[in-house]
């Protein structure tokens, strides 16, 4: 978080714990702020769920990864909710009981711009505030199968990560001209990695001659990971193992237990994905829009091997259509590929490249020159 200066345009940043990938577009946009407009631009990022919603909304951080862990709730609640007319229904139900928190948030945090990287910030936020005088620009952090719920006409902008997320909005009644491409905001140290991958895995004392595949389950350690995990111990591959196990504690110490027969290193929730991912030669992952962006760029090949019923579902089509990975939602099938690609290496490395057209790395530092140019900060170029 940074001071308010009167003189400098300040920005707030609407994002929740919820995931990691909210977190991550936040923190990647703020990043290129201060790359690109040093000193110009004060921002504070502000977890409206934890900090000011009401009981139970407040616990949404803590509800949202066993609630995740049910496919068929999650599908449900997903499918139920995905249409205008029924956002607005449950937002004139919530409103009454949610709209104190966000006067309380707008008087403690006053700013020129507020930023949404978030869907269900958007309509009880610009509703509450529909008299404003600053802007309102929401960030969409899901890729293919965005909700309802991100877009709302009475948002200044809306930033999108594809076309088909674009196309979306159209459908769900936002003006054309409110809609902008531009992709997926990414931490800039993937676009621009200096060390190399032997230098990588010398320092974080992987090992070097063997090729690393990297497991993540999202910021939770969701999906079958553990058991994904086992599968490909089981298998004896010549390689090695890194497991990212995030925020799920249970799940990382039960991993660290294990006994292992390949090289295994076990994480908990990590600051250094660039490294990991630029270190590694295969990433088997959950269908997260946000890991799915940085393996494109990091030119990681993918293999999802699970996804959130409903919201990531076209993560999965766009990533196997586009030929930068497989679906393989059995352990049995993560194994299957890995095996082909590390007996042929070629189909990675096409994979690869593959992964690479379709990647934005200059999303975040353009959407940095949109919010800045929205709060009277231009490029010197
Ligand atoms: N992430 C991280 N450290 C971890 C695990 C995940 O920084 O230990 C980041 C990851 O790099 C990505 C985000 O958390 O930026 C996960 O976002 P994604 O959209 O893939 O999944 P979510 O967790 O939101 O479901």
């Amino acid at each position: 978080m940074q001071i308010r200066q009167p003189e400098i345009p300040h920005i707030v940043f609407l994002f929740s714990d919820t995931g990691g990938g909210h977190r991550s577009a936040s923190e990647a946009i703020i990043e290129a702020i201060e790359l690109e407009f040093p000193n110009q631009i004060t921002y504070e990022m502000v977890d409206l769920f934890r900090d000011y919603a009401p009981p139970p909304l407040n616990k949404a951080p803590e509800i949202y990864p066993p609630l995740s862990r049910i496919p068929a709730a999650w599908s449900f609640g997903y499918r139920q909710t995905n249409s205008p007319r029924r956002i607005r229904n449950i937002n004139n139900v919530a409103w009454p009981y949610i709209r104190r928190s966000i006067y309380r948030l707008m008087e403690e945090h006053p700013c020129d711009l507020i930023v949404s990287v978030h869907p269900l910030m958007n309509t009880p936020v610009l509703r509450t505030l529909r008299n404003r005088r600053n802007p309102f620009i929401t960030v969409v952090t899901d890729m293919v199968s965005t909700h309802a719920a991100w877009y709302d006409n009475r948002a200044d902008l809306i930033i999108v990560p594809t076309n088909i997320a674009r196309e979306n909005g159209i459908e769900f009644g936002i003006d054309p001209e409110k809609i902008k491409v531009v992709g997926l905001p990414v931490a800039d140290k993937f676009c621009h990695m200096k060390e190399d991958s032997q230098e990588i895995r010398q320092r974080l004392g992987w090992p070097t001659d063997l090729p690393v595949i990297l497991l993540i389950g999202g910021g939770e350690g969701m999906g079958p990971l553990e058991k994904t995990a086992h599968a490909i111990n089981d298998a004896h591959l010549n390689a090695a193992l890194v497991i990212i196990a995030g925020r799920n504690r249970d799940l990382k110490d039960r991993l660290e237990k294990h006994n292992w027969n390949m090289p295994v290193t076990i994480y908990g929730f990590v600051k250094n994905m660039p490294d990991l991912m630029q270190a590694s030669n295969v990433l088997v992952t959950k269908a997260g829009p946000g890991t799915i962006s940085e393996a494109c760029i990091a030119g990681l090949p993918i293999i999802l091997y699970s996804k959130m019923p409903g919201q990531e579902d076209g993560n999965v089509d766009y990533v196997v259509n586009e030929g930068a990975g497989v679906w393989a939602p059995e352990p049995e099938m993560v194994v299957q590929t890995l095996q082909k690609w590390l007996r042929e290496p070629e189909l990675r490395w096409q994979t690869a490249s593959a992964c690479r057209r379709i990647a934005r790395p200059q999303a975040a530092r353009e959407i940095a020159r949109i919010l800045a140019a929205r709060v009277g900060i231009t490029h010197p170029e």
